[in-house]
């Protein structure tokens, strides 16, 4: 109803200019030139109306064409946009779905459209590993490491590149980049602890680890490699407090409690972890400042003061005994040994010394001694140090399983023999 109003309206009003033009009085004449032209005022005004018209449309065809290469580019800028997008979530599905050649395809095809983003930088990385193009991922994480908003990326990528071609001294450098780059990231600090464990450097692993268990070994580690004689002292009975059943703890911190002249705490810290659990080396460490036979028979009473009863006492006793000549507390207390359960090699081992020491080469001694060797050869296993996540055995303790590298996981228990059980506290 309203529009039928206004084209009735606007039909009027032409209708009126139409008539009020068309009844204008008088004559135009245009002079150019030698042409003249003549006309009749309507005539001219109508003739002035086109013209306008005229020039306004040219005026307006003239700015479209100027304005299209414009708009061109703007579609062909929002066409590549959306495609450029439709390549990242292709690259996307692609690494999900371990498609390796079309993640990378897709991936340069994302880069080619969207330009060097973060983004596509990252994917070009990410498909290149994945393809087993490491030489492209590191081109792609350097670009990264270059810019300012995503160093961090980069800086990892290429740590992990570092890492796992075993470059330890690349990864330590990137690793430290890293952190500059975004201070406190909780991978990072885990990656920086397992590559201070890699490297042997246990101090910084101390730092840098949080769970209590690998702390002691760390701390064990941290105490041995320490040059400054008060900061070692301090280091080794932070580790001997966390774990003081650990024989490396204990034996860490009597070394150094020996260096610094405090001869009878060290006997005391080793009487303890003794106490806690005997160990072949708590016992070594004790012993050595006394070189006495008879005197070291007296001190293993000393030591096992607490726990005289535990087979591993009655073992040293029996060995220090027999060492001082005294074959019957040797044999007694060998004997008490093996009713305690004991079924180890190194009994046998030694009631087969005590026999050729007692009955010396007679038949009933020669007999006695092939009984119990035969006694060791089926005997349990040594007990020896054995990593409890690889399971793997080694000759000594360290602070980091050398196969796997898993701090705190070496345990001594029960293990298949192996050459040497020395501690690198008492080595
Ligand atoms: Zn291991």
């Amino acid at each position: 109803m309203r529009r039928i109003l206004i084209v009735l309206v606007v039909g009027a009003l032409v209708l009126a200019a139409a008539w009020g033009l068309a009844s204008l009085p008088g004559r135009l004449t245009l002079e150019l030139g030698r042409t003249t032209v003549e006309t009749s005022t309507p005539i001219a005004a109508l003739a002035l109306l086109i013209v306008i018209v005229l020039v306004t449309l040219v005026i307006r065809l003239l700015g479209a064409l100027l304005r299209t290469p414009r708009a061109i580019g703007r579609m062909r800028g929002a066409r590549r946009l959306r495609l450029g997008e439709i390549a990242v979530n292709r690259t996307l599905v692609a690494l999900a779905a371990g498609e390796r050649g079309g993640a990378r395809r897709e991936a340069a095809r994302a880069r080619r459209l969207l330009g060097d983003t973060p983004q596509t930088l990252l994917l070009a990385a990410e498909a290149g590993r994945a393809g087993g193009r490491e030489d492209e991922a590191e081109t792609a994480y350097r670009r990264l490491a270059e810019r300012q908003d995503a160093a961090f990326l980069g800086y990892r990528g290429l740590l992990r590149q570092a890492i796992a071609r075993e470059d330890w001294a690349e990864a330590a450098t990137l690793a430290r980049q890293a952190e500059a780059a975004h201070p406190g990231a909780a991978w990072l600090r885990e990656e920086r602890s397992r590559l201070a464990i890699r490297a042997g450097n246990w101090a910084e692993a101390l730092d840098l680890v949080d769970a209590p268990a690998p702390k002691a070994a760390l701390g064990i580690g941290a105490a041995l490699a320490e040059t400054d004689p008060t900061r070692a002292l301090r280091l080794a009975r932070d580790a001997w407090r966390r774990d003081k059943a650990l024989a490396p703890a204990a034996l860490t911190y009597a070394a150094r409690l020996r260096l610094a002249g405090k001869d009878k705490r060290a006997q005391a810290v080793l009487r303890e972890a003794w106490q806690l659990r005997p160990h072949p080396d708590i016992a070594a460490a004790f012993l050595a400042p006394v070189t006495d036979k008879l005197a070291r028979a007296k001190a293993v009473q000393d030591l096992t003061r607490d726990n005289p009863n535990h087979p591993e006492s009655r073992l040293l006793a029996a060995r220090t005994a027999l060492d001082a000549g005294l074959t019957g507390e040797a044999r007694h207390q060998a004997e008490e040994a093996r009713t305690a359960g004991m079924n180890g090699r190194r009994l046998w081992l030694l009631l087969a010394e005590i026999e050729e020491e007692e009955r010396g080469d007679t038949e009933e001694g020669r007999r006695a001694q092939r009984d119990a060797l035969r006694q060791a050869a089926s005997a349990d296993p040594d007990e020896g140090w054995r990593c409890t996540a690889c399971h793997s055995p080694h000759a000594a303790w360290h602070p980091a399983c050398p196969t796997c590298g898993t701090p705190g996981s070496l345990v001594w228990t029960a293990t298949a023999p192996v050459t040497g059980t020395a501690l690198p506290a008492v080595a």
